[in-house]
């Protein structure tokens, strides 16, 4: 009773940027975790972002924020337009499909590209091989996975967005680290602009 509720502008911010080769699930992913619906075809060629205020459940608190998903597409292929999605980024899920050996050849590149444009190697980050419900599909085992992730020091999960298994589990990951980094630099930006109130000490 009487707690005051931050205005929506002083939230803080976590941005999201999708990564992974064509037809992996990025835009079904990000549908299911926005909207909970399954969206079986979405055209491949847009690149969207989308605004959700969302509940961080994290270390047994839960915070308000704003979640930024940038949903990226085809087009990446001009790298100055690629580098500046990344630039704009504070997390990454980089996603496979498990029924598809190349799309997980693919996430190195993707590793790759992000950390050089952002010259950081410990950039937030989520390894997700999706179409998990595909299992007589299955190409890459869940050890690849698991030893891939390892490799790059961030967790490695498998999703389905036919039936929303682990998708929240994989943003809540992802946005639990950003803000975790955040923390450890002193605070982030707020969905208003401004400095973030929560989460970091106001002297
Ligand atoms: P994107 O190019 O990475 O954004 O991939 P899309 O989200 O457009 O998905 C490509 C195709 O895979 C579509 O036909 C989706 O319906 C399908 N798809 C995406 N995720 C899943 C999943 O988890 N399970 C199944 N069975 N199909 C999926």
């Amino acid at each position: 009773m009487g707690k005051k509720q931050p205005n929506r502008n002083d939230l803080p911010l976590h941005k999201i940027i999708m990564v992974g080769s064509g037809g992996v699930g990025k835009s079904a992913l990000t549908l299911q975790y926005m909207y909970g619906d399954f969206i079986e075809e979405y055209d491949p060629t847009k690149a969207d972002s989308y605004r959700k205020k969302v509940v961080l459940n994290s270390g047994g608190t839960q915070t308000e924020c704003f979640i930024d998903i940038l949903d990226t597409a085809g087009q990446e292929e001009y790298a100055a337009i690629r580098d500046n999605y990344y630039r704009s980024g504070e997390g990454f899920l980089c996603v496979f499909s498990i029924c598809e050996q190349e799309s997980f050849a693919h996430t190195q590149e993707f590793r790759d590209q992000i950390c050089r444009v952002l010259d950081d190697e410990e950039v937030p980050f989520v390894l997700v091989g999706n179409k998990a419900d595909l299992a007589h599909l299955r190409k890459v085992q869940p050890r690849e996975g698991e030893a891939k992730a390892r490799e790059w020091g961030c967790p490695y999960i498998e999703t389905s967005a036919k039936t929303r298994q682990n998708v929240e589990e994989a943003y809540q990951m992802l946005m639990s680290k950003i803000r975790d980094r955040k923390e450890a630099k002193g605070g982030g930006k707020s969905a208003g602009g401004g400095k973030a109130k929560k989460g970091c000490l106001i002297l």
